[in-house]
């Protein structure tokens, strides 16, 4: 069994940034600050996590103090995902557990995504809960927190038309080596199963200047490897003046000193242009890794999905990453059971993973969500045949990985450490390709620096090495 890696919140905290004292705050503070302490739950994708780290840098930066357990928090936040139905359940479900803390003086404050969808409907649902806000809000968090202190019952930010998410004054980042940025927020994407459009708003894009500005101060903190976020991060389209294409604004960001390692996610296959496997070629902190999520493998699926790409469309993009001068891992998502797909357009998909060989596969079953085109169309896939699809995808493609990883054996690669065991002398670290690699070393502190490490063992699902001094 893989070993548990952990970080401790103490050192995660060790980089955060000093708060900013009352006149860097400026005369446009609407609360000043409260001596609250919160306490943020994230469920979600890694643009929810980068959330949340905003919105604990707006708190922190108003005189909160964040704690790890939500029995001595003044407010509690949970930043939520709406994406499958499962995941909106298990947000109103730890809300029930939340039921009687209002009683008791408690704040209990719903964000993100499920905030955006459900809107005021989870005071009817969950009474208890007194803010409602969507991710467009939270600079906006500051003042709904002002009017509950005021006396207001129930208080909801939910516009998603403004560019306002972009800067806070302050994030306070979970990972004190690799740093999350959102350059592109949204989507304009109209994919029939998709809740994003709605509960994220339109495609909006964070100018090139303001993206190297944070990069350089991330440097100047010791980062150095980010990770450039966006639902589809190559549709990115500079505001500003410049007009800096994608491709170009990773080389720009990896030529900033001090800076390692550039990833980007999600990319989407419609955006997905050669000049961006040139820059990877040209650019060895470009990390060899593209999420290229493909979702089906059948034209008639696809169209019906209105992904707009075909299946041959997509391998196009697969050759031409692959023909790149240096291996680059490809990795992707698929929903199986989509309305209307028959046993043999799944078997398409299937088809698919023996021709992309992806190094990583994430998939899921088909979950109607509300304000979606696909809600009218009629399932016609059981959720037992659902079920035996995806195991069957997810089995095939454990043979796939599972022969890539035979070819790693007695390779050596870089990592970038990020985990320590609790079991001594056990470390964990990524590849640039993304794989995650446990290693042995008698090194007291490897946590955030770049090693060598041989692989010794291999699994379908995970590689161990040695520290190589
Ligand atoms: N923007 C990315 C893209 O274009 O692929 C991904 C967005 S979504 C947060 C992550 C994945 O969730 C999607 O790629 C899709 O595979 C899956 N997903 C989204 N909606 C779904 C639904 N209604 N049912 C099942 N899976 C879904
Ligand atoms: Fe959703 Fe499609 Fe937009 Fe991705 S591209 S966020 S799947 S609508």
């Amino acid at each position: 069994m893989a070993p548990a890696f952990d970080i401790s919140l103490d050192s995660l905290r060790a980089r955060s940034v000093a708060a900013p004292n009352a006149a860097e705050r400026g005369a446009s503070d609407a609360s000043a600050p409260t001596g609250g302490t919160f306490f943020l739950e994230t469920f979600g994708c890694q643009m929810n996590d980068h959330d949340s780290e905003k919105v604990a840098g707006v708190l922190l930066s108003r005189g909160y103090q964040q704690v790890d357990s939500p029995d001595s928090a003044s407010l509690i936040l949970y930043n939520t995902c709406s994406i499958r139905e499962k995941a909106a359940q298990k947000v109103f479900s730890r809300l029930g557990e939340y039921r009687t803390r209002q009683r008791d003086g408690q704040i209990i404050g719903v964000l993100g995504c499920l905030a955006q969808q459900e809107g005021e409907e989870i005071f009817e649902r969950a009474p208890w809960v007194s803010l409602v806000c969507g991710s467009a809000s939270y600079r906006k968090l500051p003042e709904l927190l002002a009017e509950l202190e005021a006396g207001n019952r129930r208080v909801t930010g939910l516009d998603t038309d403004t560019d306002e998410t972009f800067e806070t004054e302050i994030t306070r980042r979970d990972n004190p080596w690799r740093a999350y940025l959102t350059i592109i927020e949204g989507c304009d994407k109209s994919c029939a199963y998709c809740v994003v459009p709605y509960t994220r708003g339109p495609e909006r894009s964070r100018a090139s200047a303001s993206i190297l500005s944070e990069v350089r101060q991330l440097a100047d903190l010791g980062y150095s490897e980010v990770q450039l976020l966006g639902q589809t991060v190559n549709s990115y389209a500079d505001p500003s003046k410049s007009r800096v294409r994608f491709s170009d604004l990773l080389l720009t960001v990896a030529d900033v000193p001090g800076i390692r390692r550039v990833r980007f996610t999600t990319s989407h296959p419609r955006d997905f242009t050669p000049d961006i496997v040139t820059a990877i070629e040209s650019q060895p902190k470009l990390c060899n890794h593209v999420h290229l999520p493909v979702q089906s493998g059948s034209d008639r699926v696809l169209a019906a999905m209105q992904r707009s790409y075909s299946r041959d469309e997509y391998l196009d993009k697969v050759a031409v990453i692959r023909g790149a001068k240096r291996p680059i891992s490809i990795t992707t998502d698929i929903i199986v059971g989509f309305p209307g797909e028959t046993e043999s357009e799944f078997e398409q998909t299937l088809g698919l993973l023996d021709a992309v060989r992806y190094e990583g596969v994430f998939s899921f079953k088909y979950s109607p969500r509300p304000n979606t085109a696909s809600l009218a169309m009629s399932e016609t896939v059981s959720e037992e045949e659902k079920g035996r699809r995806l195991a069957a995808l997810q089995e095939r493609q454990r043979r796939i990985q599972a022969e890539h990883n035979a070819t790693f054996l007695g390779e050596s690669f870089e990592l970038m450490v990020s985990g320590k065991s609790r079991r001594e002398n056990q470390w964990s670290g990524h590849t640039t390709c993304n794989r995650v690699l446990n290693f042995a070393s008698q090194s007291r502190e490897l946590l955030g620096t770049y090693v060598q490490v041989r692989v010794t063992n291999v699994g379908p699902s995970s590689l161990v090495g040695e520290h190589v001094a």
